[in-house]
């Protein structure tokens, strides 16, 4: 299956435990989800699937993906793990592709006070499925038609998150304010520091504010040491994780992930910040830029 190099190493693993071979492909390197022009050359014969990852909040740019799938008969799988509500083109991710699977981890846009998932689809024999394999692939109470696991979601967390699902709109609204005034606040201050790009069809979540700048560790110590706690995601790149040790890939460097897990940085971002907290954060990332 196609994954790209850049992303969470879930995705990654849910291909592995599928008993599939993760092949990466390399991001755009503006949006940093999938480049759907690097694809079309990874694919083989043994290609079954492109899982497209709206990373941190950003949709991937689905229908050059969609149009390579469709033409060597492969399926789509959307990864919305972290972009609950974003929206491409006029429609919400989870239901552009084949499948798309979405977490609860409490960290997310919409999260569960413990872990949960789901997934969407609008084909119903794949739903049945999908709802036979999470329940120890079985339809019937003790009929066990495959080997499928426990992956019920409990009833405790959904009771939870239909609660919080009213408001994912008006939190997704809040956070784009946030990137907004972080937007305006630091566009065009400095050429070293890199800010989010956002393609005129996308309509981001936000789960992530990710800035880039070439001192990245530096730059990560100045905000901490001003009490600003940001975050890398991610520190390693998958293909170079202690779990893909000794695998063989079809390309054996991925410079665009390895420099990405260098320089990134994501900012505080959430319905909890205030204005004041956002604007002293960007007068901090200023100070912290130029004293580097
Ligand atoms: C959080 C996350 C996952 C995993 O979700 P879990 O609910 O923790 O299994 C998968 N992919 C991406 C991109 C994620 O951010």
């Amino acid at each position: 299956m196609i994954v790209p190099s850049h992303t969470f190493i879930a995705t990654w693993l849910g291909v592995s435990f599928a008993g599939a071979t993760p092949i990466p492909v390399e991001p755009d390197e503006r949006t940093y989800n999938i480049d759907p022009a690097h694809i079309e050359a990874a694919i083989t014969p043994r290609t079954k699937a492109i899982i497209a990852v709206h990373l941190y909040g950003q949709p991937a740019d689905m229908d050059p993906i969609r149009e390579i799938a469709a033409r060597h008969g492969l399926k789509v799988i959307e990864d919305a793990a972290q972009a609950h509500g974003a929206i491409y083109k006029g429609r919400k991710v989870g239901s552009l592709g084949d499948a798309a699977a979405f977490s609860f981890y409490p960290g997310k846009n919409l999260g569960a006070y413990g872990d949960a998932g789901a997934v969407t689809t609008n084909d119903s024999q794949l739903a049945e499925r999908i709802a036979t394999l999470r329940n120890y692939g079985s339809k019937v109470k003790y009929q066990h038609q495959e080997i499928g696991l426990n992956s019920r979601m409990d009833e405790l967390q959904a009771s939870f998150l239909r609660v919080k699902l009213s408001h994912l709109d008006e939190w997704n609204q809040r956070r784009a304010k946030v990137a907004g005034e972080y937007l305006s606040g630091l566009g065009a201050f400095s050429p070293q520091l890199t800010l989010p790009y956002v393609p005129e069809w996308a309509s981001p979540a936000w789960h992530l504010f990710v800035i880039r700048h070439p001192q990245r560790d530096q730059l990560q110590k100045k905000l901490q040491e001003v009490g600003i706690s940001t975050l890398i995601h991610y520190p390693i790149a998958s293909h170079l994780s202690g779990a893909y040790e000794g695998m063989k890939f079809p390309s054996a460097v991925f410079p665009i992930a390895e420099e990405l897990s260098k320089t990134v940085l994501s900012l505080p971002i959430g319905p909890h910040l205030s204005d004041a907290q956002v604007e002293e954060i960007i007068l901090s990332i200023k100070k912290s830029v130029l004293e580097i």
